[in-house]
């Protein structure tokens, strides 16, 4: 089945999920004003599946059961769905201009379908198979899916179980006949709220001493025992008071919504279990789960750079010096940054292979050096950005001043740009790019989304090779 967008928003109504935010609970969060621009983003990767232009990236045909599916429930068959999945991201970041929040589901989905495989041919288990019947329901309800990773993790010094409060990482804390009991907290979780269903997986590689830690599973998001705190973000209260032209993106917000997920006690049949003490395959899980989400922002992030660029040349426009050719020069320059990073995203695709499992899994080498370009180009980009649009971004009048029936006269003579271009026109601009380059959708995202960067470096070390380079070296020069 493929649900449209409002399908998708009716499909959340009536569950009992406890959320926060302000101190207050959230009785209908698909309609709470702080909420809602994450949940529109949400629903454009579910209008996009109908849009005839998109089909052939947008939507799949699953593997399991032949049927026509949303490719944000699809497993990559191939290295051409790798592909498609970056470039579905970038039309996907161009259209929204934030985070549409359903990839880490997406990337969770696809990183169990190796591991649990492997899982299973070591220890005969039966996580794999849990997990298909788990895909299915997913696929044929169109669902969308939160991947909790991050643990709140304390004191970064010590091991889980280490930890003077058992709790600062997700683990199994009772093992019944029908299932387990899982506590802890995981945190920054994307898109949580409107998410159907949370896929929990290790934050890290473990030793046998954290075995209660190697815990994966899969929990519809309004299970007893979870409660949800949303996170603040820069322009929140603008959101509250409703001031739309303020938030620059008022249909989609600039960042998608972030939460801390905490499991008190929470039951998991043992069905929906994708990996319970087997502690030498979280390391694993996390990697091929990072690198996925690793490829994502070479599709995602250089979306939003299109939007950003857009802006930029727009403000560059209106302000009249479009034409100077400093400014040509550093647009071209954000177009040079933002393309290198697509390019990566495609590289990374493009070297795919295939797993022992059927799955195609993403060349970690290449995923990781994109990633690690997102923790500094969107910043450059940025930058130019405001280098390009002036002070203005900064320190501009609000929306209510410029609605004042005295102010906005004023505002409207005093700030106008090129004489051919309303005002308004002008301001909608520089508060797009405000928002875009301020909050956390762009830029903290790009920091530390899918791994900050010293994992990526952690990562890249291992992969270099740095013995076959001395080899290299030694072999020019006839050193033995
Ligand atoms: Fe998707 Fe990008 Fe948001 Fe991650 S940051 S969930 S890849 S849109
Ligand atoms: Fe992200």
């Amino acid at each position: 089945m493929l649900m449209s967008g409002k399908e998708y928003v009716d499909s959340l109504k009536g569950r009992k999920i406890e959320v926060y935010a302000f101190g207050e609970k959230i009785e209908k969060p698909c309609e709470h004003p702080l909420l809602k621009p994450s949940l529109n983003s949400i629903a454009a990767t579910y209008d996009i599946a109908f849009d005839p232009k998109y089909t052939q990236l947008a939507t799949a045909t699953s593997h399991l059961t032949g049927k026509k599916i949303n490719r944000f429930t699809h497993i990559h068959r191939s290295v051409d769905d790798l592909v498609k999945k970056v470039k579905l991201l970038r039309v996907l970041g161009q259209k929204t201009g934030t985070c549409f929040q359903r990839c880490v589901g997406w990337d969770a989905l696809n990183a169990l379908s190796i591991v649990t495989y492997e899982i299973d041919q070591k220890h005969k288990t039966e996580y794999h198979k849990y997990f298909i019947e788990f895909l299915k329901h997913v696929q044929s309800k169109d669902l969308t899916c939160a991947g909790a990773m991050t643990d709140v993790k304390g004191d970064r010094s010590l091991r889980p179980s280490e930890q003077a409060d058992p709790d600062l990482y997700v683990h199994v804390v009772e093992k019944r006949d029908d299932g387990i009991v899982v506590r802890g907290a995981k945190v920054h979780i994307t898109g949580v709220v409107h998410s159907h269903e949370i896929i929990v997986m290790p934050t890290r590689a473990l030793t046998e001493k954290d075995k209660d830690y190697a815990v994966s599973f899969a929990v519809p998001t309004d299970t007893e025992g979870i409660t949800l705190i949303v996170g603040r973000q820069m322009g929140d209260l603008r959101k509250l008071r409703g001031e739309y032209f303020d938030l620059g993106n008022f249909k989609y917000g600039a960042a998608g919504h972030e939460a801390l997920v905490i499991f008190d006690n929470v039951f998991v049949p043992w069905n929906r279990v994708f990996m319970c003490g087997e502690y030498e395959f979280a390391g694993q899980l996390v990697e091929t789960f990072a690198s996925y989400h690793r490829q994502s922002y070479g599709g995602c992030k250089v979306g939003l750079g299109d939007v950003l660029i857009g802006a930029a040349a727009l403000a560059a426009k209106y302000n009249g010096v479009l034409k100077a050719s400093h400014i040509r020069s550093k647009l071209v320059d954000m177009v040079y940054l933002n393309e290198t990073l697509h390019a990566c995203g495609l590289a990374c695709s493009y070297e795919g292979f295939k797993t022992s499992s059927g799955t195609f899994r993403v060349d970690s080498m290449l995923a990781n050096i994109c990633k690690l370009n997102v923790t500094k180009f969107p910043y450059e980009i940025a930058r130019l950005a405001h280098d390009i649009a002036g002070g203005l971004i900064a320190t501009m009048p609000s929306e209510k001043d410029y609605k004042d029936p005295k102010l906005g006269k004023l505002i409207e003579k005093y700030l106008r740009g090129v004489s051919d271009v309303p005002t308004e026109h002008r301001m909608k601009i520089f508060r797009l790019i405000e928002n875009m380059t301020m909050s956390t959708g762009y830029l903290v995202e790009s920091m530390h989304g899918a791994g900050s960067p010293e994992a990526q470096r952690i990562m890249i070390s291992r992969l270099a090779n740095f013995e076959e380079k001395m080899k290299l070296a030694k072999n020019l020069t006839g050193i033995n």
